[in-house]
């Protein structure tokens, strides 16, 4: 299972990885700020992306939060 935390406005990926991490962890690295259009980044996320792979088949699950 991978997680992967993006910038929501330019989708640049801020974290990807099979750990759990918190969004607050991955921004705070960052200063809040994407380092590719600088934009601000919101401590709450708008959404997260959840891909499962298996060899046969790849699944792509949203989770709204809200
Ligand atoms: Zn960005």
């Amino acid at each position: 299972m991978t997680l992967i935390i993006k910038c929501h406005r330019c989708g640049f990926t801020l974290y990807k990885g099979s750990e759990i991490v918190t969004p607050y962890e991955v921004l705070k690295r960052y200063g809040f700020r994407c380092p590719k259009c600088i934009t601000h980044l919101s401590e709450t996320p708008r959404e997260i992306l959840i891909e499962k792979r298996s060899l046969a088949r790849r699944v792509r699950r949203r989770i709204p939060l809200f």
